[in-house]
């Protein structure tokens, strides 16, 4: 079997060949790679061929693939049944894990997150953070920011309409005009739009949702003080700020984006590294918010599989591994990673930014680091193809599209951050040589 012809059994029954359309090359072309198996740093194709990951799975995999303490915790479980749907110990002992790490996260005196709702997916614990700041405040608009992504339930997949502060369109076939008309897209790190939407809708904005720090747009960190002026403004105006870590929680630090920038978020969502490889995530808040969910509240959610065990354990074995030292190593291997992608882009005489948001980065094909989505979107994103497919032929997978952030993890070693290093400066080349389409 080659990636070839995988992809052309795949395509033959599944939509695109793909089961998230992110994985996809299509903004690349080829055809995509189909992996076997990862270890550590690297994946395996259907051809035997090995590449250093940077792609993670999408953020999950702070420590590696296949790493022995996660997968010592997944097997036992496995052995002890895959499924209850009744409450386990272990279901306890995550939601208070996360509590401890995000224990440094206060708003007048008190932790900001006292109580964890588990479901499986970042879609889930957005939507359900969503719902809640609707039954609580009793309104229904949600401020969101272009280029940020949520997951893709109806409400989350709407675009800017024409005009600062217009209710926002559809972004997908599907999502019905009245429901894309329950958000508000405002440009990222633009705080005059903010209290524009608030002066013309104030009393009907349950909530203001952002990526803690943007990184589903290529990385975009939030401007000095922008988190905290959403958190003050939602709050001055009766409002509710929902931080998404989903991709950022349990990555940036232990205490994820808002252990580097705490802020006076009123719910917190999580997702990837929570699950370190398996479907979960979370949401978390004050105690008397959460008790507004079922079973003790008006508003309601449920889940099959919420808190499965065998995904609790592989989540807990992630969080109980993530020491210090792992973050430290993470941290200095997105350093040693994204120097060496500016060096080698200069010396080839690319124009770019490196964007930067603690360990994660992406490449802008433009001198000026953009700040919101039209901006990024400004860059020359045709040099990302030549580079990505220089950097494959070479043995390392990047992200397939120019506007997504690269994931290290703590178990990318010398051996695999030199065979990075010694690939990149043929991969700048080949994007000076690239030619818009
Ligand atoms: C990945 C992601 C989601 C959606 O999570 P899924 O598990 O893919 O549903 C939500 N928010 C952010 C910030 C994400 O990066």
């Amino acid at each position: 079997m080659t990636n070839e012809t995988a992809f052309e059994a795949a395509s033959t029954v599944i939509p695109g060949g793909v089961n998230s359309p992110v994985r996809a090359y299509r903004s690349v072309g080829g055809a995509p790679r189909f992996l076997v198996s990862g270890h550590g740093p690297y994946v395996v194709d259907v051809e035997g061929r090995e590449y250093v990951d940077l792609v993670c799975s999408w953020g999950p995999l702070l420590l590696g693939h296949a790493h022995p303490a996660v997968l010592d915790a997944v097997h036992a479980a496995v052995d002890r049944g895959l499924s209850f749907g009744a409450s386990t110990p272990a279901e306890t002992e995550l939601a208070e894990a996360v509590i401890a790490r995000l224990a440094p996260v206060t708003a007048d005196g008190r932790p900001v997150i006292e109580q964890v709702r588990l479901v499986s997916t970042g879609t889930e614990a957005t939507m359900t953070a969503i719902r809640l700041a609707r039954g609580v405040t009793g309104r229904s608009l949600v401020i969101k920011f272009a280029g940020h992504y949520h997951g893709h339930s109806d409400g989350l997949l709407a675009d800017a309409g024409s005009g600062l502060a217009t209710l926002a369109l559809p972004a997908s076939a599907g999502v019905p005009a009245e429901i894309a008309a329950q958000t508000l897209v405002l440009p990222y790190n633009d705080p005059a739009a903010v209290t524009a939407a608030f002066a013309e809708y104030g009393d009907r904005i349950a909530a203001i949702i952002v990526e803690a720090a943007a990184a589903n747009m290529g990385v975009v960190k939030p401007a000095p003080g922008f988190n905290a002026f959403l958190a003050q403004t939602a709050h001055d105006n009766g409002a509710l700020l929902i931080v998404d870590e989903v991709l950022t929680g349990f990555r940036e630090s232990a205490a994820g984006w808002l252990g580097l920038e705490p802020v006076a978020a009123d719910i917190v969502t999580f997702g990837k590294v929570i699950g370190g490889g398996m479907p979960l995530a979370a949401l978390g808040a004050r105690r008397e918010m959460m008790e507004q969910l079922a079973p003790l509240g008006p508003v309601y959610q449920a889940g099959t599989l919420s808190g499965n065990p065998v995904a609790v354990a592989a989540g807990l074995a992630t969080l109980r591994t993530a020491d210090a030292d792992v973050y430290a190593r993470v941290d200095d291997v997105a350093a040693t990673i994204s120097t060496a992608v500016d060096e080698a882009l200069s010396a080839a005489g690319v124009e770019h930014v490196i964007s930067r948001a603690g360990n994660l980065f992406s490449i802008q094909f433009q001198y000026t680091l953009a700040a919101d989505y039209a901006g990024v979107q400004r860059q020359e994103a045709f040099r990302y193809g030549p580079f990505f497919h220089a950097m494959l032929e070479a043995g390392i997978s990047l992200p397939p599209s120019a506007y997504e952030a690269w994931f290290v993890s703590a178990a990318h070693d010398d051996a695999a951050v030199s065979r990075v290093l010694e690939a990149l400066p043929a991969a700048a080349r080949a994007a000076a040589a690239a030619t818009p389409a």
